[in-house]
């Protein structure tokens, strides 16, 4: 018998999350940008490395990272919250603003970490669905609202594994509408014809949560931020850990901001792509949900999803197998790769359905 404690026994064991990393040509499983980040993001990086005070904490506050992120948006750096990678964004959320006898709403199927991470931080989750198409149904949205008083909201837009956005008037209404503070996460924001960062103010309970990991290619960074009310960033400092954004990632995160422009080239290319790969996949009859982020969901029909994954897997493409998901059966998710990484997953595809 072990003589180690147990762990928490409501800690449960969430499998969803965790993408098989399997030794493959084409890995198009994770969102991850297929662009490095550029050569003199690097350079700049290594260089301010070499003036670090390694042996002095770095600046708590984040200040100039924040102050660049905040020019970004036109807002005020008091707006601003950076944390290492947008999951922490949303942890710090949760135990500000959740925790025990406190609840946390979302609309399935979408981003697993939200009810994971409200799970972890004692927080009771309240899932409704979303409508055939994806997009969240306001009335019920609206009712489960009323019904639970949530004091958090989550709304993923565009919503991963799905791709779809909502529209500003569904964001507008439930901020309207909501008790507690709406959290949108727009990982993939910058990919969407609209951000609800227009919406952000500091009398309103809303925050938008971006990322450095798609758009900015910077995934192996752990960079993300929130753009919200300054009494909420103000708590949110509260709940991180003293230092918890290393020098060298602030000063990484200030300096990709000189690089607007190339971020938006990867952008435009990977949206222009997207749009390739949606329809060549409407060509191979598959079901596809019109995306607005860096991936597309789609359903072979006549398949259990599995099949035609293990058949891909076979061809050394790996996508992600989201077919065993409630409310997503069949389907597969296919982040858009560079136009040759793309080509091989339609070559493979078409193969594997012939
Ligand atoms: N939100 C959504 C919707 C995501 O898909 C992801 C990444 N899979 C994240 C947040 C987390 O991103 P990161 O922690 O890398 O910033």
């Amino acid at each position: 018998m072990t003589r180690l404690p147990a762990p928490r026994s409501d800690l449960g064991l969430r499998e969803g999350y965790h993408s098989p990393q399997l030794e493959v040509e084409v890995r198009l499983n994770t969102n991850e940008s297929p662009y490095p980040p550029p050569r003199e993001w690097l350079e700049a990086v290594t260089e301010q490395a070499r003036d670090m005070a390694f042996n002095r904490y770095p600046d708590r506050s984040a200040r100039a990272l924040r102050e660049a992120l905040a020019q970004l948006h036109g807002v005020g750096p008091e707006q601003i919250f950076a944390a290492n990678g947008s999951n922490e964004v949303l942890q710090c959320l949760c135990l500000a603003y959740g925790g025990a006898g406190r609840k946390a709403a979302m609309w399935e199927p979408t981003y697993a970490l939200h009810s994971h991470i409200a799970h972890l931080t004692g927080t009771e989750v309240v899932q409704g669905a979303r409508k055939a198409d994806f997009t969240l149904d306001l009335d019920a949205c609206q009712r489960l609202m009323e019904r639970e008083q949530p004091s958090l909201v989550f709304v993923c837009s565009p919503n991963n594994p799905t791709g779809t956005a909502e529209a500003p008037s569904t964001v507008s209404a439930l901020v309207e509408a909501s008790q507690g503070l709406v959290v949108v996460d727009e990982a993939y924001g910058q990919f969407a014809s609209w951000s609800a960062l227009e919406l952000v103010g500091d009398e309103v309970p809303l925050v938008v949560v971006r990322t450095y990991s798609k758009t900015w290619s910077m995934a192996g960074l752990r960079l993300g931020y929130m753009v919200g009310p300054a009494k909420v960033v103000e708590t949110m400092e509260r709940v991180a850990l003293p230092y918890h954004l290393d020098g060298l990632k602030q000063a990484a995160g200030r300096l990709a901001l000189k690089f607007f422009s190339q971020m938006e080239d990867r952008v435009s290319q990977v949206v222009a792509e997207r749009e390739r790969v949606q329809t060549a996949l409407v060509k191979m009859n598959q079901k596809v949900w019109p995306s607005q982020a860096n991936f597309v969901l789609f359903r072979p029909p006549t398949s259990t999803g599995r099949d035609v994954w293990e058949a891909l897997v076979a061809r050394s493409v790996l996508v992600r197998d989201t077919s065993s998901w409630p409310g997503l059966e069949g389907c597969l998710r296919v982040t858009v790769g560079t136009p040759d990484e793309n080509d091989r997953f339609l070559a493979a595809l078409e193969e594997v359905l012939r």
